[in-house]
């Protein structure tokens, strides 16, 4: 970006002092000034309204100026589907989406470099939680100074109503995401309750749920590139900390992402999903940095394997149209270890001080420590027909 661009459009997270995120007015007014001034790059558009009435919006970024649904869906064209502030307490990935929306308009390689791939997003998804603004939700959490409240206008987690639609704002949404059908989606967070290295984790959807061929792909091919990408551009990534038992020692596994989840969501649709989780302790600028270059990563892995994944997804698609009985009871598969490279997990230190998030003891691994995760696991198909129970709450809570 130029100075001269920087000064014309700055975020007002730019525009702070690197611990404020945007209110919802300001977001809004953002865009709106944005889609104004490149109305060949940005469509801002209203899609419903919240359950206390807020307006909600998305915007479509393409790189020839094509915004309509319908004439996109008929020239087959990838969708990349950037959604924020579920959790307006989570604030980074609005403010990343802002400052990289503007760079889509000010900076025309960035542009170009999208080729056929509509960036599709969401600025914030819970605007009723995003008007509800304080400074004491999330008291252990480092900045930024004020944010938006984790439940909507009528206290309801918008991140466990994906199924049951309780919520008019989820109602909106699975209109809006099944009418625009996405191949790849980023649902930005923060986490809760563990102390580590990494400023940034990620959940992605659950490979086993997407379907073989394109569930193969997710593990096989997309996650390593992404953790490799993450690492080589400065900010080492590894799996959320869903730790196993009470401490990492014992190993962490892959997150049951139920249908109420977004990633689960998404899976339902055969669309991948990832959950980048910022670490709440880690300054609000570095939590903000890491997760535009998580979407970035995300971004450019699809726009560069858009045609493997659209067909991979069409076969799912196709195999789901056939198949006649379907899995809802999984299990953790602790056969399957797969290494991960983990700079954090192995050694369990102890408590850190008296601090507690959400009144649970917050737990610290050892930083810096250069060691293999060994305990990760996976989950597969469940084929007994007792459920593991699911709904137990942790800390560390999407
Ligand atoms: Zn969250």
């Amino acid at each position: 970006m130029t100075a001269a661009q920087d000064t014309l459009y700055p975020t007002p997270f730019e525009a702070g002092n690197g611990n404020q995120t945007t209110t919802w007015a300001e977001c809004v007014a953002f865009y709106e000034r944005l889609a104004a001034r490149f109305p060949g790059v940005l469509q801002w558009r209203r899609i419903g309204v919240s359950d206390t009435g807020v307006p909600m919006h998305a915007g479509v970024v393409t790189a020839d100026g094509v915004f309509d649904r319908e004439t996109l869906q008929r020239q087959g064209r990838p969708v990349f589907f950037n959604n924020n502030g579920i959790h307006p307490g989570e604030p980074e990935g609005i403010d990343a989406c802002m400052a990289l929306v503007r760079d889509f308009c000010t900076q025309p390689a960035r542009l170009a470099a999208l080729g056929g791939t509509v960036f599709l997003f969401i600025p914030v998804y819970n605007v009723d939680g995003c008007v509800n603004r304080q400074d004491t939700a999330r008291a252990n959490q480092l900045g930024p100074e004020f944010f938006g409240f984790r439940g909507n206008g009528r206290h309801l987690d918008l991140n466990r109503d994906f199924i049951k639609c309780d919520s008019l704002a989820a109602q909106v949404f699975n209109q809006f995401f099944t009418a625009w059908n996405p191949d790849v989606m980023v649902d930005t967070h923060t986490s809760n309750g563990a102390d580590y290295s990494y400023t940034m984790t990620l959940i992605p959807t659950q490979p086993d749920k997407l379907g073989g061929g394109l569930g193969a792909f997710l593990r096989e091919r997309m996650l390593p590139a992404i953790y490799g990408d993450m690492r080589q551009r400065g900010w080492p990534t590894c799996p959320y900390m869903n730790l196993l038992a009470e401490t990492p020692d014992d190993g962490i596994e892959d997150f049951l992402d139920l249908p109420r989840f977004s990633t689960g969501y998404a899976a339902l649709h055969h669309t991948i999903g990832f959950m980048p989780e910022t670490h709440m302790l880690k300054p609000f600028a570095d939590r903000v940095a890491s997760m535009r270059t998580l979407v970035e990563v995300v971004l450019d892995f699809t726009v560069a394997h858009a045609a493997q994944i659209q067909a991979l997804r069409r076969d799912a698609r196709a195999a789901a149209a056939r198949q006649a009985r379907w899995p809802v009871s999984w299990r953790n598969d602790r056969s399957r270890r797969p290494a991960c490279a983990s700079r954090a997990m192995r050694r369990f230190a102890r408590p850190a001080s008296s601090a507690t998030t959400n009144g649970w003891p917050t737990t610290a691994a050892s930083r810096g420590k250069k060691t293999s995760c060994t305990s990760t696991a996976a989950w597969t198909l469940c084929p007994s027909p007792r459920p593991r129970p699911t709904s137990c709450p942790r800390p560390g809570a999407k």
